[in-house]
């Protein structure tokens, strides 16, 4: 296989990791829909066993054997390796949800006396588990705002007192509606920084802008984190969640799934594999048509401020990252109507062809109200902070021909 690493990762999603020989000939990989593999002999499942529990060390290519689909599955095995190529990854997890790929790494690299440091605004569900799940377990998170300077995120570190117990950064970056950007090497920085004797490790939630507009271990990150719901997957039809990273730190995720059992199932690994031969070109697609909804908007009477990555000052402080950090603008955009809750409510309910939905990175375009629905567990104080107010609406842009969203969007902006 690894010749083929010289090939584009667009061209191999086809085909990487799958021997059509194993499968009499089929040219794409079968649903195995199995929950267990027959061993040809009992020495060969004992090897299995002893590899599979870190008693023996794995040969060099010695290929992974198939014990049992809680463990591993082919359509997992071989999706995980195609999502590899797009991230520059060693190793990857597939998972059945986004939020059973982020859990399961905060549940492998903290334990309890450990502090987390995470950036806000993250996502409702992370938020959630960091803020009363992993508090049960006496896990402290520190927060810092998207936009703050090192200097002040190391304050935030070195005044909590909790500096030595720091054991895992984990960042969400472009963050959620307003598109406000973190530098992930200034927090490869610091996580280098914070560790002593123990790793600070680095994790990043990729979900908005990869794995085809942002790589964030070509950063520094140890771990990149996608809810696979959204682009990968990007037909709004399956829940999954994806982890990579190095081999070794892969592999204690993956040992953590095997006890968590939150594996994704075959078909869900087959549908995702279907999807990954079309990722490129339809998120091209969407970020072609953000950009027209995105100038549309700006130009709109209506419409007081539009949140899109194309549209940073050079100026900004965000400039840089944006640069740096990104290949596309994306195709996540929001704006304030002119109002507030009345307007925006107005607006949303006359869409003809955008549906009102939460989620995002679908072929079909999505509008949401962030205050009341995405947001709405968010205290006021800290989502006007974001700029998260009744006035904000957020748009997934699909695969549609640019010019009917715009006039969908012309024609609700009229009613309000
Ligand atoms: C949707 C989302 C998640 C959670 O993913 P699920 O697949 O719904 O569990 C996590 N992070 C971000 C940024 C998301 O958009």
């Amino acid at each position: 296989m690894s010749d083929n690493k010289n090939f584009k990762p667009e061209s191999l999603m086809m085909s990487y990791g799958y021997q059509p020989e194993l499968s009499v000939g089929s040219i794409k990989c079968p649903i195995y829909q199995t929950s267990t593999f027959t061993f040809p002999n009992a020495e060969f499942g004992k090897r299995l066993f002893s590899v599979a529990y870190g008693l023996e060390e794995p040969e060099i290519n010695e290929p992974q054997g198939l014990i049992y689909s809680r463990l591993n599955n082919p359509d997992l095995q071989i999706l995980e390796e195609r999502l590899t190529l797009w991230d520059n990854a060693e190793a990857g997890a597939v998972f059945d949800s986004g939020m059973a790929a982020i859990t399961t790494v905060l549940l492998e690299f903290l334990k309890p006396g450990d502090t987390l440091l995470c950036s806000t605004p993250t996502y409702g569900g992370t938020d959630h588990f960091i803020n009363h799940i992993l508090d049960k377990f006496q896990i402290n998170a520190l927060w810092f705002q998207a936009g703050a300077s090192e200097e002040e995120i190391r304050s935030i570190v070195e005044e909590s007192g909790k500096k030595d117990s720091l054991r895992l950064i984990y960042i969400e970056t472009p963050a959620n509606p307003t598109n406000a950007l973190i530098d992930i090497q200034m927090c490869r920085k610091l996580a280098d920084e914070f560790g002593g004797e123990e790793t600070v490790y680095l994790a990043v939630d990729n979900t908005y802008m990869g794995p085809i507009w942002s790589n964030p271990i070509d950063h520094g990150a140890d771990l990149v984190l996608y809810s696979a719901t959204k682009y990968i997957g990007g037909h709004s039809d399956v829940i999954a969640g994806a982890c990579l990273g190095s081999a070794a730190l892969i592999q204690r995720v993956k040992i953590m799934r095997t006890f968590l059992g939150n594996m994704a199932d075959a078909w869900t690994g087959w549908l995702l594999m279907r999807s990954l031969e079309t990722l490129k070109v339809r998120m091209e697609a969407q970020a072609k048509g953000a950009e027209v909804v995105a100038e549309f908007l700006k130009n709109h009477p209506k419409v007081e401020k539009v949140y899109y990555l194309g549209f940073i000052e050079k100026s900004h402080s965000d400039y840089a990252i944006y640069q740096r950090q990104y290949s596309s603008a994306g195709a996540m955009l929001s704006f304030d109507i002119k109002g507030g809750e009345k307007e925006a409510f107005t607006f949303l309910n006359n869409l003809k062809l955008i549906k009102l939905a939460v989620s995002l990175g679908g072929t079909e375009s999505l509008a949401q109200h962030p205050y009341s629905m995405t947001h709405a567990d968010v205290d006021s104080e800290t989502k006007n902070r974001n700029s998260v107010t009744e006035k904000l609406i957020r748009i997934s842009v699909g695969i549609e021909n640019p010019e009917d969203l715009v006039f969908d969007m012309s024609q609700s902006l009229e009613k309000v």
